[in-house]
Protein backbone atom coordinates (compact mmCIF):
# COMPACT_ATOMS: atom_id res chain seq x y z
CA UNK A 1 0.00 0.00 0.00
CA UNK A 2 1.69 3.22 -0.96
CA UNK A 3 0.32 6.40 0.28
CA UNK A 4 1.14 9.40 1.26
CA UNK A 5 -2.30 10.03 3.48
CA UNK A 6 -2.74 8.84 7.17
CA UNK A 7 -3.78 5.08 7.05
CA UNK A 8 -7.13 4.25 8.24
CA UNK A 9 -8.26 0.96 9.75
CA UNK A 10 -11.69 0.71 9.11
CA UNK A 11 -11.38 -3.22 8.71
CA UNK A 12 -11.16 -4.75 12.36
CA UNK A 13 -14.05 -3.13 14.52
CA UNK A 14 -12.53 -2.01 17.73
CA UNK A 15 -14.16 1.32 18.63
CA UNK A 16 -14.01 4.78 16.82
CA UNK A 17 -13.66 6.73 20.34
CA UNK A 18 -10.77 6.49 23.46
CA UNK A 19 -11.46 4.57 26.38
CA UNK A 20 -12.87 6.21 29.51
CA UNK A 21 -10.59 8.52 31.52
CA UNK A 22 -10.92 6.38 34.50
CA UNK A 23 -10.05 3.51 32.77
CA UNK A 24 -6.73 5.09 31.13
CA UNK A 25 -5.86 5.54 34.93
CA UNK A 26 -7.10 2.13 36.03
CA UNK A 27 -4.09 0.96 33.04
CA UNK A 28 -1.38 3.29 33.97
CA UNK A 29 -2.03 2.26 38.15
CA UNK A 30 -2.11 -1.51 37.33
CA UNK A 31 1.49 -1.18 35.62
CA UNK A 32 3.00 -0.68 39.15
CA UNK A 33 2.28 -4.42 40.14
CA UNK A 34 3.52 -5.50 36.54
CA UNK A 35 5.95 -7.61 37.97
CA UNK A 36 3.16 -10.01 39.34
CA UNK A 37 0.60 -12.29 38.04
CA UNK A 38 -3.13 -11.21 38.68
CA UNK A 39 -3.14 -13.89 41.82
CA UNK A 40 -5.97 -11.57 43.28
CA UNK A 41 -8.10 -13.11 40.62
CA UNK A 42 -11.29 -12.62 38.92
CA UNK A 43 -14.07 -11.75 41.31
CA UNK A 44 -14.46 -8.21 41.83
CA UNK A 45 -14.65 -8.31 37.49
CA UNK A 46 -17.02 -11.35 37.08
CA UNK A 47 -19.62 -9.44 40.09
CA UNK A 48 -19.64 -6.30 37.80
CA UNK A 49 -20.41 -7.87 34.94
CA UNK A 50 -23.04 -10.18 36.26
CA UNK A 51 -24.54 -6.98 38.07
CA UNK A 52 -24.32 -4.99 33.91
CA UNK A 53 -25.51 -8.67 32.89
CA UNK A 54 -28.28 -9.06 35.52
CA UNK A 55 -27.44 -12.72 35.86
CA UNK A 56 -25.95 -14.44 39.26
CA UNK A 57 -22.54 -14.42 40.25
CA UNK A 58 -21.68 -17.91 39.20
CA UNK A 59 -23.05 -17.23 35.76
CA UNK A 60 -20.32 -15.25 34.42
CA UNK A 61 -16.06 -16.23 33.32
CA UNK A 62 -14.08 -13.52 31.98
CA UNK A 63 -11.95 -14.74 29.09
CA UNK A 64 -8.67 -13.27 27.32
CA UNK A 65 -11.14 -11.64 24.41
CA UNK A 66 -13.99 -13.94 23.20
CA UNK A 67 -11.91 -15.51 20.86
CA UNK A 68 -10.64 -17.14 23.41
CA UNK A 69 -13.92 -18.26 24.52
CA UNK A 70 -14.84 -19.60 21.28
CA UNK A 71 -11.93 -21.79 20.99
CA UNK A 72 -12.66 -23.11 24.58
CA UNK A 73 -15.89 -23.63 23.61
CA UNK A 74 -15.09 -25.38 20.32
CA UNK A 75 -12.93 -27.67 22.04
CA UNK A 76 -15.52 -28.67 24.64
CA UNK A 77 -18.62 -29.00 22.64
CA UNK A 78 -17.41 -28.89 19.23
CA UNK A 79 -17.41 -32.06 17.36
CA UNK A 80 -20.27 -30.92 14.84
CA UNK A 81 -20.52 -27.16 14.24
CA UNK A 82 -23.31 -25.83 12.83
CA UNK A 83 -22.30 -22.25 11.36
CA UNK A 84 -25.53 -19.84 9.69
CA UNK A 85 -23.53 -18.09 7.13
CA UNK A 86 -22.36 -15.85 6.28
CA UNK A 87 -20.85 -14.62 9.70
CA UNK A 88 -17.63 -14.50 11.44
CA UNK A 89 -15.14 -16.13 10.70
CA UNK A 90 -13.50 -17.46 14.07
CA UNK A 91 -16.03 -19.98 14.34
CA UNK A 92 -15.29 -22.24 11.25
CA UNK A 93 -11.59 -21.28 11.75
CA UNK A 94 -11.38 -22.40 15.45
CA UNK A 95 -13.56 -25.58 13.99
CA UNK A 96 -11.49 -26.45 11.60
CA UNK A 97 -8.06 -26.32 13.20
CA UNK A 98 -9.59 -28.93 15.46
CA UNK A 99 -10.43 -31.16 13.18
CA UNK A 100 -14.46 -30.81 13.51
CA UNK A 101 -17.31 -31.35 10.95
CA UNK A 102 -18.46 -28.10 9.96
CA UNK A 103 -21.90 -27.22 8.19
CA UNK A 104 -22.46 -24.12 6.84
CA UNK A 105 -26.55 -23.34 6.79
CA UNK A 106 -26.72 -20.66 3.97
CA UNK A 107 -28.98 -17.81 5.71
CA UNK A 108 -28.11 -15.05 3.05
CA UNK A 109 -31.81 -15.10 1.32
CA UNK A 110 -31.61 -12.38 -1.56
CA UNK A 111 -30.55 -9.43 0.23
CA UNK A 112 -32.22 -10.98 3.72
CA UNK A 113 -30.14 -12.55 6.62
CA UNK A 114 -32.10 -14.59 8.38
CA UNK A 115 -31.14 -17.87 10.34
CA UNK A 116 -33.55 -20.91 10.18
CA UNK A 117 -32.06 -24.14 10.29
CA UNK A 118 -34.16 -27.72 9.60
CA UNK A 119 -34.82 -29.85 12.25
CA UNK A 120 -32.34 -32.29 10.57
CA UNK A 121 -29.75 -29.46 11.09
CA UNK A 122 -30.31 -29.17 14.80
CA UNK A 123 -30.40 -33.04 15.52
CA UNK A 124 -26.97 -33.61 13.73
CA UNK A 125 -25.19 -30.53 15.38
CA UNK A 126 -23.09 -30.55 18.73
CA UNK A 127 -22.62 -26.50 18.84
CA UNK A 128 -24.60 -23.98 16.96
CA UNK A 129 -23.21 -20.90 16.77
CA UNK A 130 -25.69 -17.54 16.27
CA UNK A 131 -23.80 -14.06 16.15
CA UNK A 132 -26.47 -11.50 16.94
CA UNK A 133 -26.63 -8.95 15.74
CA UNK A 134 -24.71 -10.77 12.92
CA UNK A 135 -21.33 -10.12 11.64
CA UNK A 136 -20.64 -9.09 9.24
CA UNK A 137 -24.38 -8.07 7.55
CA UNK A 138 -25.33 -6.07 11.30
CA UNK A 139 -28.95 -8.01 10.90
CA UNK A 140 -30.61 -8.96 14.64
CA UNK A 141 -31.53 -12.28 14.80
CA UNK A 142 -35.11 -12.41 16.32
CA UNK A 143 -35.76 -13.42 19.79
CA UNK A 144 -37.78 -15.85 18.60
CA UNK A 145 -35.99 -17.59 16.07
CA UNK A 146 -33.29 -17.67 19.67
CA UNK A 147 -35.77 -19.72 21.53
CA UNK A 148 -36.88 -22.20 18.78
CA UNK A 149 -33.36 -23.16 18.13
CA UNK A 150 -32.74 -23.43 21.98
CA UNK A 151 -35.82 -25.55 22.30
CA UNK A 152 -35.39 -27.97 19.20
CA UNK A 153 -31.70 -29.10 19.57
CA UNK A 154 -29.47 -30.88 22.05
CA UNK A 155 -26.61 -29.18 21.27
CA UNK A 156 -24.81 -26.20 23.24
CA UNK A 157 -26.16 -23.13 20.95
CA UNK A 158 -23.81 -20.01 21.62
CA UNK A 159 -25.05 -16.65 21.06
CA UNK A 160 -22.36 -14.36 20.31
CA UNK A 161 -23.47 -10.89 21.65
CA UNK A 162 -20.48 -9.09 20.84
CA UNK A 163 -21.83 -6.03 19.62
CA UNK A 164 -24.33 -5.83 22.19
CA UNK A 165 -23.70 -2.71 23.16
CA UNK A 166 -24.90 -1.01 19.94
CA UNK A 167 -27.68 -3.24 18.94
CA UNK A 168 -28.82 -3.05 23.38
CA UNK A 169 -30.71 -7.13 22.43
CA UNK A 170 -29.57 -10.25 24.42
CA UNK A 171 -31.05 -12.31 25.36
CA UNK A 172 -28.86 -12.99 28.87
CA UNK A 173 -32.41 -13.57 30.75
CA UNK A 174 -32.38 -17.12 29.34
CA UNK A 175 -29.62 -17.99 30.69
CA UNK A 176 -30.84 -18.86 33.97
CA UNK A 177 -33.92 -21.30 32.41
CA UNK A 178 -31.62 -22.85 29.35
CA UNK A 179 -28.80 -25.16 30.74
CA UNK A 180 -27.44 -25.30 26.39
CA UNK A 181 -26.89 -21.80 26.00
CA UNK A 182 -23.87 -19.68 26.51
CA UNK A 183 -23.55 -15.71 25.45
CA UNK A 184 -20.71 -14.22 25.21
CA UNK A 185 -19.53 -10.84 24.99
CA UNK A 186 -16.41 -8.72 24.56
CA UNK A 187 -14.86 -5.57 26.34
CA UNK A 188 -13.52 -4.77 22.22
CA UNK A 189 -16.12 -3.32 20.94
CA UNK A 190 -18.83 -0.47 22.93
CA UNK A 191 -15.94 -0.26 25.75
CA UNK A 192 -13.27 -0.26 23.00
CA UNK A 193 -10.47 -1.94 24.85
CA UNK A 194 -9.53 -4.82 21.73
CA UNK A 195 -5.78 -4.17 22.26
CA UNK A 196 -6.00 -5.45 25.82
CA UNK A 197 -8.15 -8.76 24.70
CA UNK A 198 -11.03 -9.15 27.33
CA UNK A 199 -14.21 -11.01 26.47
CA UNK A 200 -16.51 -12.84 29.03
CA UNK A 201 -19.26 -15.25 28.76
CA UNK A 202 -22.38 -16.37 30.38
CA UNK A 203 -24.07 -19.44 31.12
CA UNK A 204 -25.58 -21.60 33.59
CA UNK A 205 -22.86 -22.49 36.37
CA UNK A 206 -22.39 -26.44 35.28
CA UNK A 207 -21.64 -24.99 32.02
CA UNK A 208 -19.22 -22.06 33.57
CA UNK A 209 -17.61 -24.62 36.12
CA UNK A 210 -16.84 -26.98 32.90
CA UNK A 211 -15.40 -23.86 30.73
CA UNK A 212 -13.19 -22.45 33.40
CA UNK A 213 -11.61 -26.03 34.22
CA UNK A 214 -10.41 -25.66 30.65
CA UNK A 215 -8.60 -22.49 30.67
CA UNK A 216 -5.93 -20.93 31.78
CA UNK A 217 -5.54 -19.78 35.40
CA UNK A 218 -4.45 -16.37 34.35
CA UNK A 219 -5.93 -15.77 31.55
CA UNK A 220 -7.43 -11.86 31.67
CA UNK A 221 -4.19 -10.03 32.47
CA UNK A 222 -3.42 -7.75 35.31
CA UNK A 223 -4.25 -4.70 32.71
CA UNK A 224 -6.89 -6.00 31.17
CA UNK A 225 -8.57 -6.78 34.54
CA UNK A 226 -8.05 -3.05 35.56
CA UNK A 227 -9.52 -1.68 32.70
CA UNK A 228 -12.66 -3.69 33.12
CA UNK A 229 -13.37 -3.67 36.54
CA UNK A 230 -12.77 0.65 35.55
CA UNK A 231 -14.78 0.23 32.19
CA UNK A 232 -17.96 -1.30 34.32
CA UNK A 233 -17.71 2.16 36.69
CA UNK A 234 -17.49 4.22 33.74
CA UNK A 235 -20.88 3.13 31.58
CA UNK A 236 -22.55 6.54 31.11
CA UNK A 237 -19.15 7.81 29.35
CA UNK A 238 -19.35 4.46 27.43
CA UNK A 239 -23.69 4.50 26.64
CA UNK A 240 -22.73 8.08 25.48
CA UNK A 241 -19.71 7.25 22.98
CA UNK A 242 -21.97 4.43 21.59
CA UNK A 243 -24.97 7.21 20.93
CA UNK A 244 -22.42 9.54 19.22
CA UNK A 245 -20.96 6.75 17.27
CA UNK A 246 -24.45 5.14 16.34
CA UNK A 247 -25.06 8.39 14.84
CA UNK A 248 -22.17 8.82 12.56
CA UNK A 249 -22.78 5.43 11.53
CA UNK A 250 -26.43 6.24 10.44
CA UNK A 251 -25.07 9.41 8.86
CA UNK A 252 -22.54 7.24 6.69
CA UNK A 253 -25.29 4.71 5.48
CA UNK A 254 -27.47 7.49 4.66
CA UNK A 255 -24.49 8.74 2.62
CA UNK A 256 -23.50 5.46 0.66
CA UNK A 257 -27.85 4.98 -0.06
CA UNK A 258 -27.43 8.48 -1.55
CA UNK A 259 -24.67 7.55 -3.50
CA UNK A 260 -26.46 4.44 -4.96
CA UNK A 261 -24.55 2.03 -3.13
CA UNK A 262 -26.93 0.24 -0.66
CA UNK A 263 -25.88 0.13 3.19
CA UNK A 264 -27.48 -2.89 5.31
CA UNK A 265 -29.23 -1.11 8.12
CA UNK A 266 -26.32 -1.78 10.80
CA UNK A 267 -27.37 -2.41 14.67
CA UNK A 268 -23.16 -3.10 14.77
CA UNK A 269 -20.29 -0.97 15.05
CA UNK A 270 -20.02 -1.47 11.35
CA UNK A 271 -22.07 -0.85 8.02
CA UNK A 272 -22.18 -3.75 5.48
CA UNK A 273 -22.26 -2.13 2.09
CA UNK A 274 -23.67 -3.63 -0.96
CA UNK A 275 -22.43 -2.77 -4.37
CA UNK A 276 -24.14 -2.32 -7.51
CA UNK A 277 -21.50 -5.33 -8.58
CA UNK A 278 -18.25 -7.03 -8.66
CA UNK A 279 -16.51 -4.71 -10.82
CA UNK A 280 -17.26 -1.76 -8.49
CA UNK A 281 -16.93 -3.34 -5.30
CA UNK A 282 -13.38 -4.79 -6.39
CA UNK A 283 -12.40 -1.10 -7.81
CA UNK A 284 -14.08 0.95 -4.72
CA UNK A 285 -12.02 -1.32 -1.93
CA UNK A 286 -9.17 -1.26 -3.90
CA UNK A 287 -8.94 2.50 -4.26
CA UNK A 288 -10.01 2.94 -0.22
CA UNK A 289 -6.82 0.44 0.26
CA UNK A 290 -4.30 2.21 -1.63
CA UNK A 291 -5.38 5.51 -0.46
CA UNK A 292 -4.77 3.92 3.07
CA UNK A 293 -8.21 3.34 4.24
CA UNK A 294 -8.19 -0.32 5.15
CA UNK A 295 -11.87 -2.04 5.08
CA UNK A 296 -12.97 -5.83 4.86
CA UNK A 297 -13.99 -6.97 1.00
CA UNK A 298 -15.78 -10.14 0.84
CA UNK A 299 -12.72 -12.66 1.07
CA UNK A 300 -11.36 -11.16 3.71
CA UNK A 301 -10.68 -14.29 6.35
CA UNK A 302 -12.86 -12.05 8.99
CA UNK A 303 -15.85 -14.17 7.55
CA UNK A 304 -16.80 -17.34 6.72
CA UNK A 305 -19.40 -17.80 3.44
CA UNK A 306 -19.60 -14.39 2.63
CA UNK A 307 -19.44 -13.78 -1.48
CA UNK A 308 -21.22 -10.96 -3.25
CA UNK A 309 -20.26 -7.51 -4.48
CA UNK A 310 -19.94 -6.53 -0.35
CA UNK A 311 -17.72 -4.51 2.00
CA UNK A 312 -17.99 -3.84 5.61
CA UNK A 313 -16.73 -0.69 6.88
CA UNK A 314 -15.67 -0.42 10.34
CA UNK A 315 -16.99 2.92 12.47
CA UNK A 316 -13.78 5.04 12.73
CA UNK A 317 -14.35 8.78 14.22
CA UNK A 318 -16.50 11.05 13.02
CA UNK A 319 -13.03 12.01 10.69
CA UNK A 320 -12.63 9.08 9.79
CA UNK A 321 -15.73 8.35 8.44
CA UNK A 322 -15.99 11.77 6.55
CA UNK A 323 -12.87 10.90 5.26
CA UNK A 324 -14.75 7.17 4.01
CA UNK A 325 -17.49 8.99 2.53
CA UNK A 326 -15.80 11.49 0.60
CA UNK A 327 -13.15 8.48 -0.68
CA UNK A 328 -15.81 6.29 -1.39
CA UNK A 329 -17.98 8.71 -3.52
CA UNK A 330 -14.79 9.82 -5.19
CA UNK A 331 -13.97 6.19 -6.36
CA UNK A 332 -17.42 4.99 -7.36
CA UNK A 333 -17.81 8.44 -9.29
CA UNK A 334 -14.51 7.76 -10.68
CA UNK A 335 -15.34 3.95 -11.60
CA UNK A 336 -18.47 4.55 -13.37
CA UNK A 337 -16.85 7.85 -15.24
CA UNK A 338 -13.92 5.10 -16.48
CA UNK A 339 -16.57 2.86 -18.01
CA UNK A 340 -18.13 5.60 -19.52
CA UNK A 341 -21.65 5.22 -18.27
CA UNK A 342 -23.68 6.08 -15.66
CA UNK A 343 -24.79 3.72 -12.58
CA UNK A 344 -28.29 1.70 -13.02
CA UNK A 345 -30.85 2.46 -10.20
CA UNK A 346 -29.22 1.27 -6.82
CA UNK A 347 -31.10 -2.28 -5.56
CA UNK A 348 -33.43 -1.81 -3.19
CA UNK A 349 -32.90 -3.83 0.02
CA UNK A 350 -35.75 -5.63 1.50
CA UNK A 351 -36.56 -4.45 5.00
CA UNK A 352 -34.54 -6.35 8.06
CA UNK A 353 -36.56 -7.66 10.95
CA UNK A 354 -37.27 -5.21 13.75
CA UNK A 355 -34.63 -4.67 16.37
CA UNK A 356 -36.37 -5.89 20.02
CA UNK A 357 -35.47 -5.21 23.13
N1 LIG B 1 -17.50 -12.09 17.92
C1 LIG B 1 -17.61 -11.24 16.90
C2 LIG B 1 -18.88 -11.22 16.13
C3 LIG B 1 -16.56 -10.40 16.57
O1 LIG B 1 -16.68 -9.56 15.53
C4 LIG B 1 -15.38 -10.45 17.34
C5 LIG B 1 -14.19 -9.57 17.02
N2 LIG B 1 -13.83 -9.45 15.72
C6 LIG B 1 -15.32 -11.36 18.41
C7 LIG B 1 -16.40 -12.15 18.68
C8 LIG B 1 -14.11 -11.53 19.26
O2 LIG B 1 -13.75 -10.35 19.88
P1 LIG B 1 -12.51 -10.24 20.84
O3 LIG B 1 -11.70 -11.49 20.74
O4 LIG B 1 -11.78 -9.03 20.43
O5 LIG B 1 -13.12 -10.10 22.21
Amino acid sequence: MFTDKKIIHLGYSGAGYDPSPAVMDAIMESLSKINSYPYEGYDELEGLIAEYCNVGRKNVMVTNGGDEAIGIITALYGSRVLIPAPTYGEYAYLARSRGAEIRFSNSMHGDTYEVSFSDEELGWASLVWICNPNNPTGTIVPRATITRVLENTKATVVVDEAYYEFSGTSVADLVGSHDNLIILRTFSKGFGIAGLRLGYILASSEVINRIRNAKQEFNVSRVARAAGIAAMKSRSYYSERVEEAKRVRDDFERHCNSIGITAFKSNAGFVFVKFRDMGEMEYVHSTLMSNGLVTFGPSDSEFSGLSGPYVRIALGSKNDMERAKSEISKAVADYWAEKGRSPENKMQLQEPPEAEG
